[in-house]
């Protein structure tokens, strides 16, 4: 296991596998996806070299992300590949749920135990404000998909914005009545790109905390080792509700995860300053012990916190960008 300067230890990661997107959700690609000069994005073999790399050194949990990661026409594969390697217990995914209805079944047999599938409103029109994409309906057959191909784990990620899905935890709860499906409300995050749009649409988790609580649902104590989500659970309702709030008091003291952008950058934080290359310890099964050490040794820099309360989103433009 990789422990860093502040005991953390890192088990969890994000592998970006594009940064292509088909949606133009207003707080991420609000223009739609626009090609950028760079490396490729990493190839199979890079990305079997990487994760074995990674799952070495105790990361057994693994997401693939993006981008919209199956806009990837290899993605069964990377779903295959990544799944035989030793060390990775958990598979999951992060997706818009475009290619889902189809193909949810498929790639859990190739090896997807779990999945997140943003749907920031259940409210048709809304759905198409945010992303862009009059598709709420081909994204829920996809979700009701997922939950009868046997995933591990189904959870609905929703980015909380002032004015626009505010009013929506109702509907919210209505779909997890009788689902065991989990929503997680995500915080707004600032970055580069989204400075004026946080400023009018930013909104704290206790908008959602407060509500569920006044209504009887009891806040889950932490496991070991858990990530940053704060968790909900009521005795009515088969699903759960997770809240991820970034600006929260010690967000970042539990951080347990560590990304590589698709094209094999490195990033500590999802708000560092730049990511540092692996690229070239890719190109060769022979690299991977050189890759480990050099990735260890990288986490001995790894600050304490973000510094978005300072208004301070680092490098990162848009959460496409490495992977969110
Ligand atoms: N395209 C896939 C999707 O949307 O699920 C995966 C990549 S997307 C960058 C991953 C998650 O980040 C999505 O749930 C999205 O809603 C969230 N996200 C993107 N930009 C964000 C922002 N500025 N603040 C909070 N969440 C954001
Ligand atoms: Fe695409 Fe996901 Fe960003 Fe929406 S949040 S634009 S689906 S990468």
């Amino acid at each position: 296991m990789m422990r860093d300067a502040y005991g953390r230890d890192f088990s969890y990661l994000r592998l970006s596998v594009t940064d292509v997107c088909n949606f133009s959700c207003s707080y991420c690609l609000p223009d739609g996806f626009r090609k950028k000069p760079g490396p490729s994005f990493m190839g199979l073999d890079e990305i079997r070299r990487l994760a074995t790399a990674f799952a070495a050194l105790g990361m057994w949990k693994v997401r693939i992300t993006g981008g919209e990661p199956t806009l990837r026409k290899d993605f069964t594969d990377i779903v295959r590949t990544l799944k035989a390697i030793d060390g990775v217990k958990l598979l999951a995914t992060t997706t818009n749920g475009y290619k889902l209805a189809k193909n949810a079944q498929k790639w859990r047999d190739a090896g997807l135990d779990a999945i997140n599938i943003s749907i920031d409103s259940f409210n048709a029109k809304t759905f198409h404000d945010v992303t862009g994409h009059d598709r709420l309906t081909q994204v829920m057959d996809g979700v009701e998909a997922c939950l009868d191909a046997g995933y591990k784990s189904v959870k609905l990620n929703a980015v909380l914005l002032k004015g626009i899905n505010d009013q929506d935890l109702g509907n919210f709860l209505d779909f997890i009545e009788t689902r065991p499906v989990s929503i997680r409300f995500i915080e707004l995050m600032r970055t580069g790109d989204n400075g004026d749009y946080f400023s009018k649409y930013h909104l704290p988790a206790s908008h959602i905390t407060e509500q569920l609580e006044a209504s009887g649902w009891v806040q889950k104590t932490r496991e070991i080792g858990a990530g940053p989500a704060q968790e909900y659970v009521h005795g009515d309702f088969a699903g759960r509700i997770g809240l991820i709030a970034p600006y929260s008091k010690d967000f970042c003291a539990t951080c347990n995860r560590l990304r590589v952008s698709a094209r094999g950058n490195l990033h500590l934080c999802l708000f560092s300053e730049h990511g540092i290359s692996l690229r070239h310890f890719l190109q060769n099964d022979d690299d991977i012990p050189a890759l480990q050490d050099f990735v260890r040794q990288s986490l001995t820099v790894k600050k304490a916190t973000h510094f978005l309360h300072e208004g301070l989103s680092g490098g990162t433009q848009k959460l496409a960008d490495i992977g969110g």
